[in-house]
């Protein structure tokens, strides 16, 4: 039985999936809290949102 994600810590595993797939409990907490806070859901939508725009943003970078 993992203990629930502190908010911090469900930040990091949303920054973190990014460079690093997360494991099978790691998804499964990170899905818990999201499904009990909705300031974490707020959060990871914006990250979604703002990690595309950058990805938008580097690989218009390395287009000559
Ligand atoms: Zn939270």
């Amino acid at each position: 039985m993992n203990k629930p994600l502190t908010c911090r810590e469900t930040t990091y595993l949303v920054i973190g999936a990014r460079d690093q797939p997360l494991d099978r409990a790691q998804q499964d907490a990170l899905a818990a809290h999201l499904q009990t806070c909705r300031y974490c859901r707020t959060a990871n939508a914006q990250f979604t949102t703002l990690f595309a725009q950058l990805d938008t943003l580097l690989a218009r970078g390395v287009q000559p």
